[in-house]
């Protein structure tokens, strides 16, 4: 059940994992690292449940041990394993449809496991914590690469950096994020940190403190991956975003889906009143953008106007 504190609801899950003695280990260390394993099984199963160890799942676990090797080696030399993408944004609203931008998208190309996918690493990085070495490299390489993009003919194109929870939970996230501006010479207002609600169910008025924080600096909150997940209109209105991205899901069927294509229309709709822009993601046709078009909505992030690039690629096409 929630519980109230201080006017606030809180939720709270619990994942727990089994592990037994002497069957599955005679030794601390043994049992132990089985445990983690299988709570880290019990996490990803979407967590709110207890599992028993298997040995069965041993190939996952050790290949999970594999990887928090790796990311931990990975982060502590140059980060350079850690390569930027960067996927299109462009605005709907003017003629031509230009690209006005992008979203920094984090690929881990690794020497020993090869390429791994950030849905595959970032949820064993948050965990591990090494999230925030790894986003405070994604951020300083996405803001010197927008600061050359403006001072290469491009002065209005902005980039968009994700930052998990972990990171915006961190207590100098605001002196990390000065830091890098400073550093890198961006434009604040050119700089958008897209987050999720994550933080929002359990205590708005932290998160609404945190952005508020950040927004200090001049730079913009996008709100991601909007809903999914516990997302909540109200949200809209209490925090203090200024771009809303609408989930691809709500784009798949929109050809077909009346509630989806609604729904597009009502945030939309909600956004314009309060003067904050929409970004659909995920448009992957011609047919999908014209229903979006119509809707008026602002930007359009998908495979139909461009995918996620290597920085020379977006470069030469956008440059
Ligand atoms: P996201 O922030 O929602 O990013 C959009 C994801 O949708 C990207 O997946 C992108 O490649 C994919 N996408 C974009 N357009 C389309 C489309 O038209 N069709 C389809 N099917 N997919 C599309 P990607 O790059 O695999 O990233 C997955 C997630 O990993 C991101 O979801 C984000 O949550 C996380 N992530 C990526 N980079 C970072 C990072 O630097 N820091 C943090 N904290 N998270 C990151
Ligand atoms: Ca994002
Ligand atoms: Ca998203």
């Amino acid at each position: 059940k929630p519980f109230l504190r201080k006017g606030t609801e809180y939720y709270c899950t619990m994942s727990m994992s089994v592990v037994r003695f002497p069957n599955e280990g005679e030794r601390f260390d043994e049992l132990i690292k089985k445990a983690d394993a299988a709570l880290f099984n019990a996490k990803s199963a979407g967590k709110n449940r207890v599992f028993f160890y298997d040995e069965n799942h041993d190939t996952g676990s050790y290949k999970r041990l594999d990887l928090e090797k790796n990311m931990r080696n990975a982060t502590q030399s140059r980060m350079e394993e850690f390569e930027v993408f960067y996927q299109p944004i462009v605005d709907v609203t003017m003629e031509g449809n230009p690209c006005i931008g992008a979203e920094a998208l984090v690929r881990w190309n690794s020497a020993e496991l090869g390429y791994v996918s950030p849905g595959d690493f970032i949820p064993l990085a948050e965990y591990l914590g090494l999230i925030n070495p790894i986003g405070t490299h994604v951020l300083r390489e996405a803001c010197k690469r927008c600061k050359y993009w403006n001072d290469m003919g491009q002065p209005d194109f902005s980039v968009n950096v994700n930052l998990s929870v972990v990171q915006l939970l961190q207590a100098d996230i605001v002196d990390v994020i000065a830091k890098v501006i400073k550093e890198t010479g961006i434009i604040p207002d050119h700089l958008h940190l897209e987050v999720t609600e994550g933080l929002a169910i359990n205590d708005m008025d932290r998160m609404k403190q945190i952005l508020a924080d950040i927004k200090k600096l001049g730079v913009k909150v996008a709100l991601d991956d909007f809903g999914t997940g516990y997302s909540s209109l109200n949200h809209i209105r209490e925090m203090p975003i200024d771009i809303i991205k609408i989930d691809r899901c709500f784009i798949q069927d929109i050809e077909k889906d009346d509630f989806a294509k609604s729904f597009v229309k009502i945030v939309t709709e909600l956004a314009n009143v309060i003067h904050v822009r929409t970004c659909i993601e995920g448009v992957e046709g011609q047919a999908q953008a014209d229903i979006l078009r119509e809707l008026n909505v602002h930007m359009i992030q998908g495979y139909f106007f461009g995918k996620p690039m290597p920085v020379t690629d977006f470069e030469e096409k956008y440059l």
